[in-house]
């Protein structure tokens, strides 16, 4: 029995993390400061005797806890809205956060990951993008609050590697969707969801040629967890390579609420820098992991994520 810590354990991708290991028989101590973790993420865990929760933001020391064999670090907001809501605890909690965590995993000897993402590439001028590509990001932007703490925290990780010999990971997280996103996080797949579901227009920003593509969040843990168990350091992309356009997937889930009188509307971009382009080629992860990309289809995906988000209006 290992003992995982993950810091963002209450989130979104965290705490379906937490819900694999304990499945695994692993012990699981979530650490969050639920600025957007949710007590209902968890709650599911509480009578599990192998899960803890310990309520503490990141960015300050970490209280007392038991020796770990793994600290996954995955605090941290994620959609463009905290960006401008929280743009100081988002610095501080892939700065000083990442350096707590890798001073944890350093004194225990643990396996450090972290939750990198494809906003590293900023908009992208390689398309699709692979893990070589440095990216091209403004520092001073919108974005650069998360884009850049972010690139920070890689080459944290990376230091921690080669100074301290630290056993480190970095996975590059692509956008990734699934039951437990807050239906008010303000990210596409919410929020086309839940505008479909209420009969609102859904808000397709600027023109809606640009182009995401989604990853259900069981493939996306599927690959975190095989890199995990790996002594890769990578980074390694995970997401999906089926890329759309946001207009293109506006209208797919209309189409996925039968009898919805949503239409499309389509009102100015909301932030600046939004990137025009994001694909990852998977070629990495498939041949260091066996990871093959995603089973689940978005169909089937955004179906279990329109049931979840149903049961909440
Ligand atoms: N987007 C949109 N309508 C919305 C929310 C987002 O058209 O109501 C677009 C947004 O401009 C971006 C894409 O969808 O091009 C993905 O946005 P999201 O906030 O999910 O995350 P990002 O991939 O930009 O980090």
């Amino acid at each position: 029995m290992a003992h995982i810590l993950i810091t963002g354990g209450a989130g979104f991708i965290g705490s379906h993390l937490c819900g694999k290991y304990l499945l695994r028989g692993d012990r699981v101590t979530a650490v969050d400061s639920f600025l957007t973790g949710s007590e209902e993420n968890v709650a599911r865990f509480s009578e599990n005797k192998n899960f803890t929760l310990i309520r503490h933001d990141v960015s300050e020391p970490f209280p007392e806890i038991d020796k770990t064999d793994f600290v996954l670090h995955f605090a941290c907001p994620a959609s463009p809205v905290d960006f401008t809501r929280v743009p100081l605890e988002i610095l501080r909690v892939d700065s000083l956060g990442t350096f707590n965590a890798l001073e944890l995993a350093k004194k225990d000897g643990a396996r450090f990951l972290l939750a990198s993402t494809s906003e590293v590439y900023g908009d992208p001028l390689v398309h699709p993008q692979t893990e070589d590509y440095w990216g091209n990001v403004n520092p001073t932007g919108l974005r650069s609050c998360y884009d850049e703490a972010k690139r920070f925290a890689e080459a944290a990780t990376m230091v921690y590697l080669r100074k301290y010999e630290v056993n480190t990971g970095i996975v590059r997280i692509f956008n990734t969707y699934g039951p437990r996103m807050r239906l008010d996080d303000g990210r596409v797949v919410p929020n086309f969801c839940g505008q479909a579901l209420r009969n609102e227009p859904l808000t397709v920003y600027g023109d809606g040629k640009q182009t995401r593509s989604f990853c259900f969040v069981d493939d996306l843990v599927d690959g975190i967890m095989r890199l995990v168990d790996s002594n890769e350091h990578g980074p390694v992309n995970i997401g999906n390579p089926d890329e759309h356009t946001i207009l293109d997937f506006a209208k797919f889930v209309v189409e996925a609420v039968p009898g919805t009188r949503s239409r499309i509307e389509f009102v100015p971009l909301k932030f600046t820098d939004d990137p025009k382009q994001r694909r990852p080629v998977i070629a990495r992860a498939q041949k260091l992991l066996g990871w093959n990309g995603p089973k689940v289809t978005l169909k089937e995906g955004i179906a279990k994520t329109l049931d979840y988000f149903r049961a909440r209006l």
